[in-house]
């Protein structure tokens, strides 16, 4: 390795959860891949976890009208990594071997457009996306562009930092943009599953009562016991909206949250809101499952915002991170080590998870 100001010896290959046969049948096998070597701009970073997100099963069924990993070349998903720099480009001057790095969503962006400008830049038209145009977090070493990677508070460990690069930052993120005040109604249709469970903490946070929806006694468990005031379970309840518009007030919310994908969720959310109220999309649908929207009537009688919000900037995720380092963010998680990383994308595909899983790679 050149460019190495550290003098850590790094190995040859290292571990990689990669998709096997891509598309609706995938698999994901763990195999020993090269070590990649830092361009004069890049971070090597070696990760010692990385969640597991719903996204990361998207791109592996390729069911987004993103262009499909093996279209560029990349075996391995995952974009909420956290771990330690390894080594340097050469042109590196703001890092040092040693420091604590993060891998989010965005992998890099031009820095030079109004989005970028304006702290909007993970919709920068050239910000292509970690775990999809290039190797992911599955893979235990990988390259980061230094200006775009992010740093780790002290207080917050990499089992915790991991699923806030993309779950924690981007419900920050959604939260912050709805613009709901302390005291305000905040509900999330997913609360009790991976980007969920962090809204409801932040939002209880930020002062807001909070109300969950998911379905069963474990999810209705993890709701209460991050601060939820109600929890609706849809698996009981038969008319989910009617619910949360009597727990409100009798008024409706004045956010819905929607971290679930359903075409249930995003159905029911719009007769939940009170006067003014806004929906958040935030879960994503496989492409043409699921709708967003109302009678036309509904969204002019009752003056109601629709807007979405795809993953946070570096800023939201700095300020994710500060929440977890203050102790009023708390990922819950469970973990699986690197041999096991098959079983954990595959329970997750089968959506029975009470908040976050995370692999570990020294395990
Ligand atoms: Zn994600
Ligand atoms: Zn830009």
């Amino acid at each position: 390795m050149t460019e190495a100001n550290g003098t850590t010896e790094l190995p040859k290959t290292c571990k990689a959860g990669v998709v096997v046969n891509e598309g609706p049948d995938f698999t994901v096998a763990v195999e020993d891949v090269p070590v990649p070597t830092p361009g004069p701009n890049d971070l090597l970073i070696k990760l010692n976890a990385t969640g597991i997100c719903y996204s990361d099963i998207h791109y592996m069924l390729n069911d987004l009208p993103m262009g499909s990993m093996s279209s560029y070349g990349v075996r391995s998903p995952g974009h909420e990594g956290a771990g330690v720099v390894v080594a340097l480009g050469s042109n590196v001057t703001t890092w040092k071997v040693g420091d604590r790095a993060g891998i989010k969503p965005v992998y890099d962006c031009c820095f030079a457009c109004e989005l970028c400008w304006s702290g909007r830049e993970s919709y920068c038209d050239a910000a292509p996306q970690i775990g999809l145009n290039f190797p992911g977090s599955y893979q235990q070493y990988v390259l980061s562009p230094a200006r775009y990677t992010q740093r780790i508070p002290d207080g917050v460990d990499d089992f915790v930092a991991g699923p806030i690069m993309c779950s924690g930052s981007t419900i920050y993120c959604s939260l912050k943009e709805a613009g709901l005040r302390a005291g305000s109604w905040a509900v999330f249709p997913g609360a009790g599953g991976g980007v969920g469970h962090m809204g409801v903490q932040i939002a209880k946070a930020m002062g807001m009562r909070v109300v969950g929806i998911d379905g069963g006694e474990e999810k209705r468990e993890l709701c209460m016991k991050l601060g939820c005031e109600a929890f609706v379970d849809f698996t009981k309840v038969e008319d989910v909206a009617a619910e949360v518009v009597r727990i409100c007030d009798g008024k409706g919310a004045h956010g819905v949250f929607v971290t679930a994908s359903s075409a249930p969720a995003y159905a029911s959310a719009p007769g939940m809101l009170r006067i003014s109220g806004k929906i958040m999309c935030i879960g994503i649908p496989p492409i043409g499952t699921a709708f967003a929207g109302a009678d036309p009537l509904l969204l002019i009688g009752k003056n109601l915002t629709f807007s979405g919000t795809k993953v946070g900037s570096l800023l939201d995720t700095a300020r994710a991170l500060e929440f977890a380092a203050r102790g009023q963010l708390k990922p819950i998680y469970e973990v699986f080590p690197v041999a096991k990383l098959p079983e954990a994308v595959a329970k997750l595909r089968s959506g029975k998870v009470a908040g976050r899983l995370v692999v570990d790679f020294n395990a």
